[in-house]
Formats: C-alpha cells, sequence, structure tokens
C-alpha cells in the first residue's frame, strides 16, 4: 500500500477520469445494447466525494455527461445501483419511483474469512488467503453457469479485500428480490454468526450434485489450504476443526489420531484416512457421514454477503473505480484463471498516471485487454449488434430447460435441495 494515500488522490484522481478510466466500454456495458431506450438514463449512479459526502440518485443522459460530472467533481468512488422507472435524478418529482433491474450481484469479503485464515486478517490480503478467493469464484461462477444457465458473468477484484461477481444476462436482471433471496439462500452454504461453532451441516443420506461439483473443486485446493494456513498445527487450531465433529466418540478418536503427528498436512491426512476406515467398515454413524466434506466446506466454500445479492437496489462499486485505501484499480478478471491473478501487483493509479505520458505507457485499455482476454467486458461490447438474437436464444434455452425439467428441480422458485 501506498503510505500517502488518500492524500495524493485528490492530485491522481482527475488525470485517471481524463485520461485513462473506460468510459466507452463501461457505458457500453451499461446500455446492453441499447435495446431499451431509457436503460441507461434510469440506471442510478452514486459518487462519493472527498470527506465522505456522497451524492445519490445520479442519473445521465448518455457517455458524455456521465464523462462531464466524474471528471467535474473525481469522485472518490462510483457506485452502480438499480435501473429505476423514472430518472433517478429525478426521484422527487415523480409518483412512482422503484427499482425494476439490476445486476444479480454477490460480495465476497475476505474479513469474512478471518476466522479460517491465519495469514492475513481484517483488510489484509495475500496470495495464500486468495486462494479461497479462487475457489470462492469457481464454485459460484460454476454454479451460476450451471444450475441457472447464466452466461455473462463479470468477475471485479474489489481492490482491496474482497470480489464481486455482476450476473449481466437479461433473466438475472429481471429478477425481482423474493427470487433474489431465493437465489441466494440456494448458494448460501456457510450460515451463522460468530457464536455458532458448526456453520456447515449436510442432512441426508446424498450429497446434492452442486455440493458435490463444489467439494470437486475445493478438494483440488483444500491440502495446500491446510498446509499454507497451518489449519492443524496449533493446538487451538486443532480444536477448532474437531469441534466440528458433533459425535464425542469420533472425536476423541480423530484427536489421538491426530496427536501422533504434528505437521497441518500429516493431521489432516491421518482424519481423513481414520474416517474413511469407519466408513468402509460401516462403523461411521448416521450423522457423521459427510463429516470429511462439512469440514472442507466450512473451511472453503464462498462467504457470501447475500444482502447485497438480495436487494434489487443495493448500490455495488463500479469495476475500474480507484480503491481509495489502496489506489488500486477494481479491476475485472478471469474466474477460470482466478489462480493466476494476483491481488498484490494490481497496478495502482500512482503507477497508471504516472506512465501516462511515457512512451511505453501501461496504459489502461492495454491493461484492460490483458484481463478480459476472455469473455465478459469485451463479450459485453461485442454484444451490441447480435444482443437482440442472444436474449431471444437465452430466454428459449430457460424455456426448454424448463420444459424439460432440468431448469425446474433447480430452480430458484422450486427449490429441491437439501443444504
Ligand atoms: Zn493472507
Amino acid at each position: 500500500m501506498d503510505l500517502r494515500f488518500p492524500e495524493v488522490l485528490p492530485d491522481l484522481l482527475p488525470i485517471y477520469y481524463k485520461r485513462l478510466f473506460p468510459f466507452g466500454p463501461f457505458c457500453r456495458w451499461l446500455s446492453y445494447g441499447n435495446l431499451k431506450e431509457n436503460y441507461f438514463k434510469h440506471r442510478e449512479f452514486s459518487l462519493t466525494l472527498a470527506d465522505d459526502v456522497y451524492l445519490r440518485f445520479r442519473s445521465y443522459a448518455n457517455q458524455d455527461e456521465l464523462a462531464a460530472e466524474v471528471q467535474k467533481r473525481g469522485p472518490y468512488k462510483i457506485d452502480i445501483g438499480a435501473v429505476y422507472s423514472f430518472r433517478p435524478k429525478d426521484h422527487r418529482t415523480v409518483q412512482v419511483f422503484q427499482p425494476l433491474e439490476r445486476e444479480l450481484v454477490f460480495d465476497i469479503d475476505m474479513t469474512d474469512y478471518d476466522e479460517v485464515r491465519t495469514c492475513c486478517s481484517g483488510a489484509d490480503v495475500c496470495t495464500k488467503c486468495w486462494r479461497f478467493m479462487t475457489v470462492a469464484c469457481k464454485v459460484l461462477d460454476t454454479a451460476l453457469r450451471e444450475d441457472f444457465g447464466f452466461e455473462h458473468l463479470l468477475w471485479v477484484f474489489s481492490g482491496r479485500r474482497g470480489v464481486h461477481c455482476w450476473v449481466c444476462d437479461e433473466a438475472a436482471r429481471k429478477l425481482d428480490t423474493s427470487a433474489r433471496a431465493a437465489l441466494a439462500e440456494y448458494l448460501q452454504l456457510v450460515s451463522g454468526g460468530v457464536n455458532q461453532t458448526k456453520k456447515v451441516t449436510l442432512p441426508g443420506d446424498k450429497l446434492h450434485h452442486s455440493i458435490k461439483r463444489a467439494k470437486g473443486f475445493i478438494e483440488q485446493q483444500f491440502v495446500t489450504l491446510v498446509e499454507e494456513q497451518d489449519i492443524l498445527g496449533s493446538p487451538a487450531a486443532l480444536a477448532s476443526v474437531l469441534a466440528l465433529v458433533t459425535d464425542a466418540e469420533l472425536r476423541q478418536e480423530l484427536e489421538k489420531e491426530a496427536q501422533r503427528y504434528s505437521s497441518s498436512r500429516e493431521r489432516w491426512d491421518a482424519i481423513v484416512r481414520y474416517i474413511h476406515t469407519q466408513q468402509e467398515r460401516g462403523q461411521l454413524k448416521r450423522r457423521q457421514q459427510f463429516i470429511v466434506e462439512e469440514i472442507m466446506l466450512q473451511y472453503s466454500y464462498p462467504r457470501l454477503d447475500i444482502n447485497v445479492t438480495k436487494g434489487l437496489n443495493h448500490l455495488l462499486k463500479a469495476p475500474f473505480c480507484i480503491h481509495p485505501k489502496t489506489g488500486k484499480v477494481c479491476m475485472p478478471f478471469n474466474p477460470r484463471s482466478a489462480e493466476k491473478f494476483n491481488p498484490m501487483t494490481v497496478p495502482t493509479i500512482r503507477l497508471i498516471t504516472s506512465e501516462v505520458d511515457a512512451p511505453n505507457q501501461t496504459s489502461m485499455m492495454q491493461l484492460i485487454a490483458s484481463q478480459l482476454n476472455f469473455t465478459s467486458f469485451s463479450e459485453f461490447e461485442s454484444q451490441r449488434s447480435s444482443m437482440s438474437e442472444r436474449v431471444s436464444t437465452h430466454r428459449e434455452n430457460l424455456e426448454n430447460r424448463e420444459k424439460s425439467g432440468r431448469f425446474k428441480k433447480h430452480n430458484v422458485y422450486k427449490r429441491d435441495v437439501v443444504i
């Protein structure tokens, strides 16, 4: 972190907004091909100025108007809200002012992992704890695509300690609050506050397919997480894991097994080995049958702030903002290669504004292109001409799925999952 932040921001933000902020792609994304004339015009933006002055319910006719105000005011933060029934800037003068649509959004904050990570705490993030985020991205990205049929997902590093996911499909933007709540609850597995020890319980005899799939992603990373975070190294850490075993007899046996070793990795292997042996002998009690999965999921399944997802008019920080505490760009990344994304090396406003006149500048657009060499943002842009076709194809897909019963099974309205 640059120690002179945020003092230098008032000097650098005007350069950033004037020379680097990608207003073109940004506004084209939020216009969705201009299929609906007022879609962009009725969108709420909120600007946070110095000294925590909030300007809510701002709205703009077009890219030029947005750019002009942002360049004039140099906001520390830009938030994106819903698309309303009227222009947000007129909200005091109209009778029925209500949010109609917005992207379905997810917010995963590293501070929610403080009880399971040991490398950092609070606002700090390093490459070790970023591994929790890579697991979260893969699990959530796949669930949204496979269980709900969404295709247009934009993943963004928040600039400090979290990630956001914007689901931009038309079907997602049209979800009402109750559908958003149902969807968020379907995806939420780790629940309960700091006083609740066991946060994941898997009832029934079979794992739901979405949990089986999540387990597959988690298994690829879990041993590394166990080692990097020293999940079983200290007596207190071992006790925290064993506290998730509700059967006292099994807990004692597992403790005995784990105590024979000293490293986290050896202890985890011993615990898994013991449970599997008991399982094979048919000696594991029924409600302990998923204990290995419950431990893994509690430590690494995505921890969602579901209130952000539930609200139709919740504000979320816009991609390409500068995080006012770190100076880092709020940068999109590819969820499929999230493990290659390094939050520590995300460019800061100081770096990119210092290079703005250099002959070999790392221009913002190059940076964006390097991160967006997959789909999402560039894909939204290229959608402009073929948007109608895509929308109708997607609708057809959804209808076909509903007819075939596949979607119905995982439909947020008719949820039959056992979580
Ligand atoms: Zn860390």
